[in-house]
């Protein structure tokens, strides 16, 4: 997955643009940048990319759901529904709003599962946030169908998914809005940087707005542009931004060579029985960064993933015993270790952590094993890596 491993001239071309001029901030210095904005320039392509009206860069994708999420109006006391799969960034990115993040468990698909969304709705509900872990998608009319029922907004975290389509839709541009991250490991690369996307006029003038302490945008002197609302310092610079660019470029390839590796992988694990993939629902296309297999239990699953470490097959990680990205070990988030207070209506409204079961989640993360695609990869490793791979399950299960 990461577009680091495929980096070179494209980017360095970008970034020379950007230290020619000096002008490394995204607004502003007109007469210094000799046309370079290479924010903009990025954001346009994004759009076209997504075949959405609007995006917005911003420095990370956890900053991207927490812009998208204050744009839409969430806020203090709030509550936000998302899987028990994700990475803690979602979570984190409600919390820094003062709203409370409602875990709920996932299915086959290893997204939200839309009984377990609807069960867990309140008054006190504003959002539904979809995370499309390692590049897939959960059922999405379903869940807009209830979104749109409970009128509720619709947050697509996208961070791991681009690329990825769902009935012809670029995964991020489905609900309300999406959220993309560009960090080191992501599938295209900025170093660090995010976008906000959406088809909503509104939401994208809040974001521009809030990820730049509220400016409005308007007029040509950035010292006396009005303020029609507090915010905070989210951008992006022009360095992160001009990476972006030349990473964009490689991205059909990046799509190419991840489905290429997947397959061969997938093949060859399809050949036993025991073994079966996540669902992805009809009409979706993933963007091939994992491959996601399920094992008949725990145990072997533990099993598989140490003889995989044990033999060289790196990349290949058991959530389960993971600390980022599965609710079983966010310890510090079940005992709310804060740096500074945080308000009783969220300890509140996050007492059910500390006790709560998430079943049908371990059913599914337990077995579950997610082999990072790798694009430096040659065939004839692929194809050893995956008759390794194979060799060691048919192990594991006799
Ligand atoms: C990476 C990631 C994020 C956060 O992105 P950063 O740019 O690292 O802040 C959020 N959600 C998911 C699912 C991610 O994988």
């Amino acid at each position: 997955m990461p577009g680091f491993e495929l980096f070179g001239d494209l980017e360095r071309k970008e970034v020379n643009d950007v230290l020619d001029n000096g002008v490394l901030m995204r607004y502003g210095f007109d007469g210094m940048r000799n046309g370079h904005w290479k924010a903009k320039e990025l954001e346009k392509a994004l759009e076209q990319t997504f075949n959405t009206k609007h995006v917005q860069l911003v420095s990370s994708g956890t900053a991207a759901i927490s812009v998208a999420l204050a744009a839409a109006g969430v806020g203090a006391g709030d509550e936000v529904i998302l899987p028990t799969f994700t990475f803690v960034a979602s979570f984190e990115a409600v919390m820094m709003l003062g709203a409370i993040p409602v875990l709920v468990d996932i299915d086959d698909t290893l997204t939200l599962n839309p009984k377990a969304v609807e069960a867990v709705i309140t008054l006190k509900t504003k959002a539904v946030m979809v995370v499309h872990m390692c590049g897939s998608m959960g059922d999405l009319d379903v869940l807009k169908a209830i979104c749109d029922k409970h009128k509720l907004i619709l947050v697509e975290d996208a961070c791991q998914a681009i690329g990825g389509t769902y009935n012809g839709k670029a995964l991020g541009s489905i609900g309300d809005l999406g959220c993309f991250s560009f960090d080191f490991v992501k599938t295209i690369t900025c170093g660090e940087g995010g976008a906000v996307i959406t088809n909503n006029e509104e939401y994208y003038l809040h974001s521009d707005h809030y990820s730049d302490h509220g400016h409005d945008h308007i007029g040509k002197d950035r010292g006396a542009e009005s303020h029609p609302f507090l915010g905070y310092n989210f951008r992006i610079s022009e360095l992160h931004a001009a990476v972006g660019l030349g990473q964009l470029k490689r991205l059909p390839e990046i799509i190419n060579i991840q489905k290429k590796n997947f397959t061969i992988l997938r093949d060859a694990l399809a050949t036993i029985p025991e073994v079966t993939f996540r669902k992805v629902p009809e009409g979706g296309e993933e963007s091939y960064g994992f491959l996601n297999f399920f094992l008949p239990s725990l145990e072997v699953a533990r099993k598989v993933s140490d003889k995989f470490k044990q033999n060289g097959i790196d990349a290949c990680f058991h959530y389960y015993d993971n600390n980022w990205h599965y609710v079983r070990k966010w310890e510090h988030l079940k005992e709310l270790k804060s740096l500074y207070p945080i308000s009783e209506e969220v300890k509140t409204g996050l007492a059910y952590l500390k006790v709560a079961e998430f079943p049908e989640s371990d059913h599914f993360i337990g077995r579950n094993i997610s082999c990072l695609i790798k694009l430096s990869w040659t065939e004839e490793e692929v194809k050893a890596r995956a008759a390794k791979m194979v060799e060691i399950i048919k192990e594991e299960l006799a």
